[in-house]
């Protein structure tokens, strides 16, 4: 299995140079191959990335010789990511007809600005010609045309590298190493259950009735120096020095939130894992949430579709399983006492008493109690279908769900 690891880059200035310049080059080969795609696709044609891509390297010697000064694969992947975009574009259209998504949801391919992520990406290839793109020694990594570059600690994972990717953050530089650390983990023994509600007010509840998870929310905290920042960015002239210094530090605020925030999801995924051998989660339509203007905020914060992403590669590398819960099962509104469903549960209750056996529900505690016993005694049969095992690509809900008993 691949599994990635970015660290922070400490470039010399000519290397910082080199790899503005393969990130614009990146950008002008993405924007180059949709320009093509879209009068291609006017003119009746098929376009393909594949197709787009031998165009590309039949003309860069003479059209853009500059191109050629960097990493080939600088401009491949680049027109590589445009086709993954169409493919997300395509699928997202398939399931508008099939009316399971808003059509104001679709995420249409769009030109690459300047300076709103900025990438690239080497890789090691199966070339034997260029086995070397990309070698890791201690903190130092070495890239083609690029040269040897610091890094601020060493790879974590023991394995293959496969291909970094460069990308800046405010105005830091960031590689990300996609390691090949081969097979998966033997399957866990009976390590325990454990249901988890992910919400607002805390970050996390579990089912075993330990303290709740509080969420370090970033933004909240972080917000009125945000809004500072941003009026004193709007006050400066256009085009002034002064200008480009407060964008600067308002880009490093959006990073360190953003830092503050995936630090905290690690810390949790890790703890769950490391503690159980079963995690039970819900499916939450992420995207449909965020169409809800009150609950964005709190939603976009937390970050569910991060949380479930690092769940299930944690879960693979550790033999663990994550089980998603069906999108419609109503984790919150049934009795974890006798299953009676209290259909009048508004958002806004945080605790509640069951008419039927007048048990007294934390409202997480409960959603989360009931997740975990999704899962019978003594665990899944093997084969049993819709199970989900640290699958990956979580986002495609299509396979990923367990139905629960009616
Ligand atoms: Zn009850």
């Amino acid at each position: 299995m691949i599994v990635s690891h970015k660290i922070r880059l400490v470039p010399s200035s000519a290397q910082e140079q080199v790899f503005r310049r393969a990130c614009g080059t990146a950008r002008f080969a993405y924007n180059w191959a949709l320009a093509r795609w879209q009068t291609d696709y006017l003119a009746g044609g098929k376009p393909s990335e594949a197709a787009l891509r031998k165009q590309l390297n039949a003309l860069k010697a003479t059209a853009f010789p500059w191109m050629c000064e960097l990493p080939k694969t600088v401009v491949q992947y680049a027109i590589k990511n445009l086709g993954l975009a169409y493919k997300n574009f395509f699928d997202d259209l398939a399931r508008v007809n099939r009316g399971e998504l808003n059509a104001k949801q679709l995420r249409r391919p769009r030109f690459k600005k300047k300076g709103h992520h900025d990438s690239f990406r080497v890789d090691n290839g199966t070339d034997k010609g260029h086995p070397n793109a990309v070698t890791v020694v201690g903190k130092l990594v070495k890239l083609a045309r690029i040269g040897w570059v610091c890094m601020r600690e060493e790879v974590r994972f023991a394995g293959t590298i496969r291909s970094a990717t460069i990308s800046r953050e405010a105005d830091a530089w960031y590689c990300s190493f996609a390691v090949d650390v081969g097979g998966l983990a033997a399957e866990g023994t009976a390590r325990g259950i454990v249901g988890v509600d992910l919400g607002i007010a805390h970050l996390a509840t579990l089912s075993d009735g330990s303290t709740p998870i509080e969420s370090p929310k970033p933004l909240r905290r972080l917000l009125g120096k945000l809004k500072r920042l941003n009026r004193s960015l709007h006050r400066k002239v256009k085009g002034s020095c002064n200008r480009a210094h407060a964008k600067t530090k308002l880009a490093r605020l959006h990073a360190r939130i953003a830092h503050i925030r995936e630090d905290a999801l690690h810390k949790l995924t890790t703890h769950l894992i490391q503690r159980f051998g079963t995690v039970v989660i819900e499916d939450l339509n992420v995207r449909g949430m965020l169409a809800n203007r009150k609950l964005s905020r709190a939603i976009a914060d937390i970050g569910f579709f991060e949380f479930r992403r690092q769940l299930e590669y944690k879960a693979k590398m550790a033999g663990a399983a994550v089980i998603v819960a069906d999108r419609w099962f109503p984790s919150s509104k049934l009795c974890s006492t006798c299953d009676a469903k209290n259909e009048s549960l508004a958002l806004c209750e945080r605790a509640w008493t069951c008419l039927s056996c007048g048990a007294t529900h934390d409202r997480d505690f409960n959603a989360a109690v009931n997740l975990a016993r999704l899962v019978p005694e003594g665990g899944y049969p093997e084969s049993s279908p819709g199970l989900v095992c640290g699958a990956d690509g979580s986002g495609d809900e299509s396979d990923l769900a367990v139905k629960p008993a009616a």
